[in-house]
């Protein structure tokens, strides 16, 4: 065994699923049994759950990412673009970012961990979104808002007539769920606390809408905690309307279903995720109709072998026999199970199903206020916040990072934010200007 070549493994997206999952393999196979390649474009993941923080400034965004080199330390990486696949010669075709030309390596084993991206309906549902509106899924995005709300409060200072004010400090959040609550909460915060720097603005003059299609926000809550969301957002102020949807964004004005124009100028599109795009690129992948990688209990991918599905691309089923949601907390216990049933395959052992569920879902709404629902415990106010915190600085990866991410929510807690920009340009709005977002990569400085 000490002199056969080892098995390769080729990690597609080294993101929360990928990253974790090598870090499983290393712990999980004997000293030369594996060599663990990542693919990811780039040298870096996002804590997502820290990101809109990050956009409004309560953290430092470079403190919400995770070096994969540091953290998954006895893999490769390979910093570039999957372009494509040929699951019969078992090879993935890459191109490293800043290369002009492909490369293609081989693998014994190949797991799918490419992620999602923002759910965007065609244009003749809802038209105007790639145009207009800004997500919430990378780095630059969750900067761009910041940097686009800066903007606003400057313009908004100097001009004179009212109504147009009012027009420049309205943002719309379409989708209510936690994503889009967490960004209306965060950037209420953050856009109302700035006014004070303004000798022309007061605080009345930023509204904040919510379009939830649902008939409640925060749908995934027990029912008493996203009454409460919905109460204690209304009396900061924030306008909620459920039950209808958002068909129409446009520069200066969105169109509800209902035909509403509500003026505007800046619209956050939080209203679902869909399975990385590129998967139907990755030609003999097995996909569903909703384009994710269709896998057995065990993460395999149907009808395949050495092929294994990971995190929010892939439909697992769980132990209900329904697809595990695209969580973090998900992708983050499915990795040392698949880590399991790889090792074991390799060893000619049999594997074992899926065993993980929602241990809770945990909402932060700005201004020291959250909701939570955690193994039974439902709780909401100051409580629900300190737990999101505490619960999310021990779940931060690696001892630095904590105690930054614990530094700087130290200092916001005495001293007031930077209202700066940052200079990024939003991903949603590149991929618009005709260059694919997916096949984008972000650049954090
Ligand atoms: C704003 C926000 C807040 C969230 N908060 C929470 C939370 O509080 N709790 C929770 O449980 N979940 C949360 N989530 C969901 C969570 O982030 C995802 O479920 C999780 O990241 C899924 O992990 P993944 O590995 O499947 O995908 P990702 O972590 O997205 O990783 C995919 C990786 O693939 C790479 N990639 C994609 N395409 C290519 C390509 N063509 N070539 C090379 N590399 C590629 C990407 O760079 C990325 O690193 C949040 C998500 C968002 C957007």
């Amino acid at each position: 065994m000490a002199d056969s070549k080892p098995t390769r493994v080729v990690i597609l997206g080294g993101g929360f699923g990928g990253a974790y999952l090598a870090q499983s393999l290393q712990k999980h196979a004997r000293t030369g049994e594996l060599e663990v390649i990542i693919i990811d474009r780039n040298n870096y993941f996002v804590f997502y759950p820290l990101l809109v923080e990050a956009g409004t400034g309560s953290i430092e965004p470079r403190h919400c990412t995770v070096p994969i080199r540091d953290f998954a330390r006895k893999s490769e990486l390979l910093m570039g673009e999957v372009k494509g696949l040929d699951v019969d010669g078992s090879t993935v075709r890459y191109r490293l970012i800043g290369d002009d030309r492909d490369r293609s390596i081989t693998y014994d084993h190949l797991v799918v961990a490419l992620g999602s991206v923002t759910r965007i309906l065609p244009e003749d549902v809802v038209s105007g979104v790639r145009e207009h509106a800004f997500e919430m899924k990378h780095m630059t995005d969750a900067v761009a808002v910041r940097d686009r709300a800066v903007e606003l409060l400057e313009l908004a200072n100097a001009t004179d007539d009212p109504e147009e004010r009012r027009r420049l400090l309205h943002f719309v959040i379409v989708g209510g769920n936690v994503t889009g609550i967490e960004v209306v909460g965060e950037l209420e915060t953050f856009v109302r606390d700035a006014t004070i720097m303004y000798r022309n603005l007061r605080r009345e003059d930023c509204t904040f809408t919510v379009v939830e299609l649902a008939p409640s926000i925060l749908g995934v809550l027990p029912e008493h905690l996203h009454q409460w969301a919905h109460r204690e957002l209304c009396d900061r102020g924030v306008r909620i309307h459920n039950g209808i949807s958002v068909k129409e964004v446009h520069d200066d004005h969105v169109i509800t279903s209902e035909g509403d124009r509500i003026p505007c100028s800046t619209v956050i599109w939080t209203a679902g995720i869909a399975p990385n795009p590129i998967l139907s690129e990755l030609a003999g992948l097995p996909l569903n109709r909703f384009g994710g990688l269709e896998c057995e209990a065990d993460y395999a991918a149907k009808g395949l072998s050495g092929v294994w599905g990971l995190g929010d691309c892939a439909s697992v089923p769980g132990l209900d026999g329904k697809p595990m949601p695209p969580l973090a907390q998900i992708a983050i216990r499915q990795a040392p199970q698949l880590a399991a049933n790889i090792v074991a395959t390799v060893r000619g052992r049999s594997t074992r199903p899926a065993n993980v569920h929602v241990q809770g879902i945990l909402v932060p709404l700005g201004r020291h206020r959250g909701v939570a629902s955690l193994k039974g415990i439902k709780v909401h106010g100051i409580l629900a916040w300190a737990m999101w915190r505490a619960i999310y600085l021990l779940k931060t990866p690696g001892w630095r990072r904590r105690l930054r991410v614990g530094m700087d929510w130290f200092i916001n807690l005495f001293c007031k934010r930077d209202y700066v920009q940052l200079g990024m340009l939003p991903a949603s709005h590149r991929e618009f200007h005709g260059r694919d977002q997916t096949q984008e990569r972000d650049s954090v400085d």
